[in-house]
């Protein structure tokens, strides 16, 4: 996802850009999963308000959002027999299996020709791409891409794999027309999994690796997979792309009103953005957290740093 944000926000942009404090309501009743797809596009209107060089990035998160909103609405229960699963934590093995996750294909295809056509709209994508990516949707052998896709993410080897732009644009395309897939799943499983033991940066449910990362008021740091946007607990300092844990190499830096954090690795050069929620005011909703720290990837992109 973030590659093609980033194209929402060229690094021309001045990226030494304040943050609005946009405070809620006090009497904001407490969230229940169902409803937080609309409190995300709630909070990017808002957004777009405050800080109108954002406005393309979060229309366009809107309209994915509501894609994925119908589509997520349409998929079952994830299997019943999942409940004797737990995360390998010796192995670093996550606990959804691809056979158990409950995919429709032609929801599925829908997601992909959606997803390329809102892209395409808001000119993130090229027309080739956009070509490629909608002969993606009509491939006979889609599900064995796709599984070949949820498995290769999985575990320590991929994250010193080098993908092609192409690769990687496909590979971004998939995440997102997947997401109403493994929402769901971690919706459904993920408070029903064991973590006390689960100590890796890779997602316990699917093996994906962290987009963002949540400060909670008790000061803990939950990461938040990039694939399925379940949350598991992790060391508040190690990075969770290369588990370098020295202090002194980690660079730290905030927005300018403190609301989000950046922690940028040197030894691998990449970094994790966060929301720091320890004033409890709300928790970390990553569709609208992406958009609003687009200028804080352009600030650790100049320092070097990828994401
Ligand atoms: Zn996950
Ligand atoms: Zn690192």
């Amino acid at each position: 996802m973030t590659i093609l944000l980033h194209q929402l926000w060229p690094l021309s942009h001045n990226p030494e850009v304040t943050f609005p404090k946009t405070d809620p309501p006090a009497d904001r009743p407490a969230e229940r999963p169902a409803r937080m797809e609309s409190r995300e596009v709630r909070e990017l209107r808002e957004l777009k308000n405050a800080q109108p060089d954002l406005a393309t990035a979060a229309d366009m998160q809107i309209e994915l959002l509501g894609a994925q909103r119908r589509v997520q609405a349409r998929v079952p229960l994830p299997s019943a027999t999942f409940d004797q699963r737990k995360p390998d934590h010796l192995l670093c093995r996550p606990a959804l299996q691809f056979k158990d996750i409950p995919i429709d294909w032609s929801d599925f295809r829908l997601m992909i020709r959606q997803t390329a056509d809102i892209l395409r709209r808001f000119d993130t994508l090229e027309a080739a791409d956009y070509d490629r990516i909608q002969g993606l949707a009509r491939d006979g052998q889609i599900e064995a891409v796709v599984a070949s896709w949820y498995d290769t993410a999985v575990g320590p080897a991929h994250r010193h794999t080098v993908r092609s732009p192409e690769r990687e644009l496909i590979d971004q395309v998939l995440l997102l027309s997947m997401r109403p897939f493994l929402a769901r799943c971690a919706e459904a499983l993920l408070p029903r999994l064991e973590l006390s033991d689960w100590q890796h940066p890779c997602c316990p449910l699917c093996g994906g690796e962290p987009e963002f990362a949540f400060i909670t008021p008790g000061a803990e740091r939950l990461l938040v997979c990039g694939r399925c946007t379940g949350q598991w607990r992790f060391d508040p300092i190690t990075c969770p792309y290369c588990e370098n844990k020295d202090r002194s190499r980690i660079t730290s830096f905030t927005s300018r009103d403190g609301r989000y954090r950046i922690y940028a690795c040197d030894e691998c050069r990449r970094y994790l953005k966060a929301f720091d929620g320890r004033d409890g005011s709300r928790p970390v909703l990553l569709g609208v957290d992406s958009i609003a720290t687009l200028p804080l990837d352009a600030a650790a992109i100049q320092r070097g740093y990828q994401s």
